[in-house]
């Protein structure tokens, strides 16, 4: 076990067993080029471990060059990728094959197919030394791999943390035992967004609110926005593909998350069964859902309050927002029964001010650490 920064890792690779991924990589690109002289484009930062044992066990003549791209991680899926040095010079007509550490959801690989795309090569080929092929959802072949690996945040052989653990010879993967997940459960207006704020930022957790990432979507037009406006607009649920596919996303895009707090999910038994079943296939699990409980009467008035600031149609009209509460008496409520069959059920008292709701639901959460 080794510290970076905040987090914990365990060790997940050895420094031969990824020597061997790169000696088979090696031989298999050498057997398919030994009549050419490729030129191998290493993808900077986290690549140069991988390009420079790669290379000792190339055989044959080759080239070696380097690109640079930053990717940031946004509020949403949108991720920028900046190119911080661009495509070399002089590979016009040769045979071009990239070296990437990791490819995980294939974003960068995608700029990186773009950035190759105005050039006339003989051939591009892509070789990752690691390949998460349960979250790659790009249109590219990988050509060439070592291993392929779950979906966890790893570090070590070129790949950091916040910058660090990049020069660890063996590969770690991040501890997810001390963990937290937390469920918010409650009715629309019940203050589940106002306190995730709050505990987020106490105990170090990422926020997902599946009603804000709908609302992003909204705001900026995309397809799935679409598709969620005419539900959200009338206060009933969005289906549920629509909803676990977007949540599972939200998730992925974490990886070095200390813990997650859902809210606003899930909102029927189908959600919660597929949220228990993708935890537990990335090793992970709920550790508790809390209830913030309060009277529809009380709900209704905060709601009508709440919908003159923020402008949300369904906070507007009290028609819709009955509906939301029938759509949740019939679909959420059975969610109850289903967390505290394991167990995990709690519920706190969600009238009251602010910092006195916190800490109740902060005496539960310390239960759990
Ligand atoms: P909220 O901000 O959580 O009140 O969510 C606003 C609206 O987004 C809901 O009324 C639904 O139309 C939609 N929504 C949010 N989360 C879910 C979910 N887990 N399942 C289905 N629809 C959802």
């Amino acid at each position: 076990m080794i510290k970076i920064h905040d987090k914990n890792f365990e060790l997940y690779l050895s420094e031969k067993e990824i020597l061997d991924a790169v000696k088979r990589i090696a031989g298999e690109i050498a057997s398919d080029y030994k009549d050419e002289i490729p030129i191998f484009v290493g993808v900077l930062n986290g690549s140069f471990m991988f390009v420079s044992d790669f290379l000792r066990h190339y055989p044959h003549p080759c080239e070696v060059s380097f690109v640079k791209l930053s990717s940031y991680r946004g509020l949403t899926s949108t991720g920028i990728v900046e190119t911080l040095l661009d495509v070399p010079e002089n590979i016009e007509g040769r045979n071009v094959i990239i070296l990437e550490d990791i490819i995980d959801t294939g974003r960068t690989l995608q700029e990186l197919v773009h950035m190759f795309s105005n050039v006339n090569v003989k051939d591009f080929r892509i070789a990752s030394l690691f390949f998460k092929s349960d979250v790659y959802n790009g249109e590219y072949a990988i050509d060439y791999f070592g291993m392929e690996i779950p979906d966890r945040f790893i570090v070590g052989y070129g790949l950091d943390y916040m910058e660090q653990g990049r020069n660890l010879r063996d590969v770690y993967q991040i501890n997810k035992a001390h963990m937290i997940n937390l469920v918010l459960f409650g009715k629309p207006g019940a203050g589940k967004g106002t306190q995730a704020g709050f505990l987020k930022e106490k105990y170090n957790l990422k926020h997902i609110s599946t009603g804000d990432v709908f609302r992003y979507n909204i705001k900026n037009d995309t397809k799935l926005g679409q598709l969620a406006k005419s539900y959200m607009d009338k206060g009933d649920l969005v289906p549920d593909e629509v909803t676990i596919d977007m949540l599972k996303e939200e998730v992925e895009k974490n990886p070095d998350a200390s813990g997650f707090i859902f809210d606003g999910f899930p909102r029927t038994t189908a959600q919660a069964e597929a949220l228990d079943n993708f935890l537990d296939s990335r090793d992970m699990k709920i550790d508790a859902t809390i209830a913030l409980e309060a009277d529809d009467e009380v709900l209704i008035e905060r709601l009508l309050e709440r919908g003159k600031v923020s402008g949300r149609p369904d906070d507007q009209d009290e028609t819709k927002i009955r509906n939301r509460f029938e759509e949740y008496n019939q679909k959420t409520a059975p969610l109850r029964e289903y967390y505290q069959a394991q167990g995990k059920f709690h519920s706190v008292n969600g009238i009251g001010n602010i910092e006195e709701i916190t800490g109740r639901l902060s005496s539960v959460i310390e239960t759990l650490c």
